[in-house]
C-alpha cells in the first residue's frame, strides 16, 4: 500500500508556488488514476514519490517504509518504475539498444544478462517485432512503449506514469491501455492524467486534484451516480448560449451540424426551455468536480483506501 499523508510542496520563489497542499491518499494494487487540470499538481506529486523532489511537509510510506528515512528510501527506489512526461530518447539507437542503455542506468540486470532482459521486456510489450528498428522510426505509442519496459524493469511494486497517452492515436491509446491493465496485477500503477477517458477505461479507482488538493476519491460509478439526474442536454442558438453559460453550469458546448448541443449541471430548479435529462458521463462528473465545487469538503470523497 502507497500511502501519503499531509503532504505539501510549496516551490520556493517570489512568489512561493502551493503545487500541493495537505494531501491524502491510501492507494492498494491495480491501476489508480489521478485525474486533474494542467497545472493541478500531478507532476509535481509524481516526482516526489519517484524521489525527484522533497516535499515540504508530510510523509510517504510504501508498504510501510518511510521514504524520509536514507535506507528505506534506497530500498523503495529499487522497487520503483516511473515514465516521465517527457521521456528522452536517443533516436538513433535502435530499440533494444536504448533499452539495454536505460537498464544500465537503472542498474537492472537479468538472470540471463542485460541484454536477454531487454529482449524480454520487448516481447512483454510488444515491441519484439521492432527490437532492431531505429527509435527515430518509432510512432508515439511504440515509444511510450519502450518508455514502459524500462519502468517494468526489476518487477517494481509501484510504477509512476505521469500522463502517458497524450499525443497517442486512439488505436495506440488502446493498446496501451491494454498493457498498462495487464501490468497492475500484483503491483501498484499510479497514472497521472488530464484524459477522463483514460480514467474511465482503465481505473477502477482514482482521485481528482485541482489546485493542489484533492478534490474528489472515488470509483467512475460512484463520480456518475453522484450526480445522476442533474445533468441536461438542450441545442440553443448562438445568441443564446452566452446567456445559458452565464445562468447555469455548463459541463459542455459543442458545436454539432451547424447547432450547439449544450450539458449542464443543476443540482435544483427547472433547467432551460428545450432541456432533457441525460444520463451523466464521467466527463460530466470530472468537470463538476474541477469547476463548479467551491471546496473540498462538499465533494464526493468517498471511502479512505484504494
Ligand atoms: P500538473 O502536472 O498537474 O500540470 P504541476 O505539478 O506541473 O501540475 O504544477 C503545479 C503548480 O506548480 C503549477 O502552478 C506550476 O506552475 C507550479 N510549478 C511546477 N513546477 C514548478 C517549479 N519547478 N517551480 C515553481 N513552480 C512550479
Amino acid at each position: 500500500m502507497l500511502a501519503i499523508e499531509n503532504l505539501t510542496k510549496v516551490y520556493s520563489g517570489n512568489p512561493p508556488v502551493a503545487a500541493l497542499t495537505d494531501v491524502n491518499l491510501k492507494i492498494g494494487e491495480g491501476m489508480f488514476g489521478l485525474l486533474g487540470p494542467n497545472g493541478a499538481g500531478k507532476s509535481t506529486l509524481m516526482k516526489i514519490l519517484a524521489g525527484l523532489l522533497e516535499p515540504t511537509a508530510g510523509r510517504v510510506t510504501i508498504d510501510g517504509a518511510d521514504l524520509a528515512d536514507p535506507v528505506q528510501r534506497a530500498a523503495h527506489y529499487e522497487r520503483l518504475g516511473y515514465l516521465p512526461q517527457d521521456f528522452g530518447f536517443y533516436g538513433h539507437l535502435s530499440g533494444q539498444k536504448m533499452l539495454e542503455f536505460l537498464l544500465e542506468l537503472k542498474g537492472v540486470t537479468g538472470p540471463k544478462g542485460r541484454r536477454s532482459l531487454a529482449m524480454e521486456l520487448l516481447h512483454r510489450v510488444n515491441l519484439a517485432h521492432a527490437a532492431t528498428r531505429k527509435v527515430r522510426e518509432y510512432s508515439g505509442g511504440m515509444r511510450q512503449r519502450l518508455g514502459i519496459a524500462q519502468a517494468i524493469a526489476g518487477d517494481p511494486r509501484l510504477v509512476i506514469v505521469d500522463e502517458p497517452t497524450a499525443g497517442l492515436d486512439p488505436e495506440e491509446r488502446m493498446r496501451f491501455y491494454r498493457l498498462l491493465s495487464e501490468l497492475s496485477v500484483g503491483r501498484i500503477i499510479l497514472l497521472s492524467t488530464h484524459i477522463v477517458e483514460d480514467v474511465a477505461t482503465l481505473c477502477p479507482r482514482f482521485a481528482v486534484i485541482r489546485k493542489g488538493s484533492v478534490v474528489a476519491l472515488t470509483t467512475p460509478k460512484d463520480a456518475r451516480d453522484r450526480i445522476a439526474g442533474k445533468i441536461y442536454e438542450g441545442v440553443v442558438s448562438h445568441e443564446h448560449l452566452a446567456a445559458i453559460s452565464r445562468d447555469y453550469h455548463v459541463t459542455q458546448a459543442m458545436v454539432f451540424d451547424g447547432t450547439n448541443q449544450v450539458r449542464i449541471f443543476l443540482e435544483e430548479g427547472e433547467p432551460p426551455a428545450g432541456f432533457s435529462s441525460s444520463p451523466a458521463t464521467l466527463e460530466d462528473a470530472y468537470l463538476v468536480s474541477t469547476r463548479f465545487t467551491a471546496n473540498a469538503s462538499e465533494m464526493p470523497v468517498a471511502g479512505g483506501v484504494a
